[in-house]
């Protein structure tokens, strides 16, 4: 109002922290309260954002830019990201928390506060997608894959409500390239959604606002006891030995009773812990490593078994196999596809064999399609293989088909 009354310009600030709820559910809600209490305090003693900085609710706070201050707009914009790239000290700890910000300018793009407010959460979105940590601009370029999302979350929601129904586990099978004709040994359990209004949707496209949203927690869960379920089955049907492996977003592995909720999924199904593999990824074990070191040692604990899928991608060192508490090594795909022809791949592939074979460590590879890789694969020391060229995704009838 004050903005139309004095003719001029002004913006809001969209801002949500990124990873949050790594904080709240790993290091306990009171620290969470303790991150917001700061960062709250730190934003209203800033120049131009005091007084008119707001908490929209969880971790998410807006800054009106007023017609006053509109000239220091990038400036304002520097300071909070000033604010964001040193450590929090909470309880005597420094942990890093970034920040995603969304900008919508008025009254160039939009006129109401509704409309406003929706434009900022898509630049937002926009700043989450291209990586976090980062300032996006409102651009009516990216609203139609925001509109999108916006369908995909409302749907998102109600299939999580609605007992799961659109989405679906299939399997795909591991092999032991070891062993004389190559014998399934279990599954990777993959999940899917077929959405009544959306159609077939990849978890590539809907886990990361899954994870965003906080549901791939419901949705996780889901997926682990359907998965369990499943190898018990095959289990008690001839197949003593089948292994089935889950994957577990970071989000979930996060959360303060995932131990807890492994264990009662185990004694719920049935399920011989050792047929049990969970799969993270690397990424995750940056920031707190201490904790996700501890957080896999206890899931080991109870008889489950670790694999760090994705190897060879985002942030991969080494020392992370030595320092993980793994027992499985999963290849990424993109060595595979010129195995045998590419010569930094291959030799990538098996050092990695041998470096497992050292620490006592099995590896997987993913995404073998042809007999040229299968046959440079067994010029290494891999055990297992996972690919179409063995075998695609199946829905469980079909697994059970080919597979018992
Ligand atoms: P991932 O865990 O690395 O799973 C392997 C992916 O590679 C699967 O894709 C699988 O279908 C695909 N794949 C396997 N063999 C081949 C091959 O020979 N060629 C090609 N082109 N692709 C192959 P999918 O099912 O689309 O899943 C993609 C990713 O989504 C998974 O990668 C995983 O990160 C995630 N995901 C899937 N299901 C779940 C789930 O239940 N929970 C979580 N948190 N993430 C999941
Ligand atoms: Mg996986
Ligand atoms: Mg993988």
């Amino acid at each position: 109002h004050a903005t139309v009354r004095s003719g001029g310009e002004s913006a809001i600030l969209y801002i949500d922290l990124d990873d949050f709820n790594h904080i709240n559910d790993g290091l306990g809600h009171h620290v969470g309260d303790l991150l917001l209490q700061n960062v709250a305090d730190a934003l209203g003693h800033m120049d131009g954002v005091a007084g008119h900085c707001y908490r929209l609710g969880g971790d998410e706070f807006a800054v009106i830019v007023t017609t006053r201050h509109i000239e220091q707009r990038d400036a304002m914009i520097r300071n909070i990201q000033n604010l964001f790239s040193r450590p929090w000290l909470l309880q005597g700890t420094e942990y890093y928390c970034t920040m995603s910000m969304g900008v919508v300018r008025f009254p160039t793009e939009g006129d109401t506060v509704e409309e406003l407010i929706k434009k900022a959460d898509i630049a937002l979105y926009a700043a989450k997608c291209s990586g976090k940590n980062r300032v996006e601009f409102y651009d009516e370029n990216v609203e139609s894959t925001s509109f999108r999302r916006l369908d995909m979350e409302k749907n998102m929601r109600n299939a999580t409500n609605n007992a799961f129904s659109e989405f679906e586990v299939v399997y795909q099978p591991i092999v032991d390239v070891t062993r004389e004709s190559n014998p399934c040994v279990g599954a990777e359990a993959l999940i899917r959604w077929n959405s009544g209004e959306l159609g077939l949707i990849a978890p590539t496209d809907f886990i990361p606002l899954a994870e965003y949203l906080g549901l791939i927690n419901p949705i996780g869960a889901y997926v682990l006891e359907e998965a369990c379920k499943r190898c018990k089955y095959w289990n008690d049907m001839g197949h003593p030995d089948y292994k089935v492996n889950v994957n577990l977003s970071v989000v979930q592995l996060l959360q303060n009773d995932i131990v807890e909720q492994v264990r009662s999924v185990i004694k719920r199904t049935g399920i011989v812990p050792e047929n049990l593999t969970l799969e993270v990824t690397e990424g995750l074990a940056i920031n707190d490593m201490s904790r996700m070191k501890k957080i896999l040692s206890e899931i080991r604990a109870l008889g489950v078994r670790v694999a760090l899928d994705d190897f060879g991608t985002g942030y991969s060192s080494l020392n992370h196999i030595r320092e993980m508490p793994i027992d499985v090594i999963k290849i990424d795909r993109c060595f595979i596809i010129d195995i045998g022809k590419d010569e930094f791949s291959t030799a990538f592939v098996k050092m990695v064999a041998e470096l497992a074979q050292t620490i006592g460590v099995h590896v997987c590879v993913e995404g073998v399609e042809t007999k040229e890789q299968v046959d440079a694969l067994k010029q290494t020391k891999i055990q297992l293989i996972q690919g179409f060229y063995f075998g695609k995704p199946l829905h469980k009838e079909e697994f059970d088909e080919k597979y018992l």
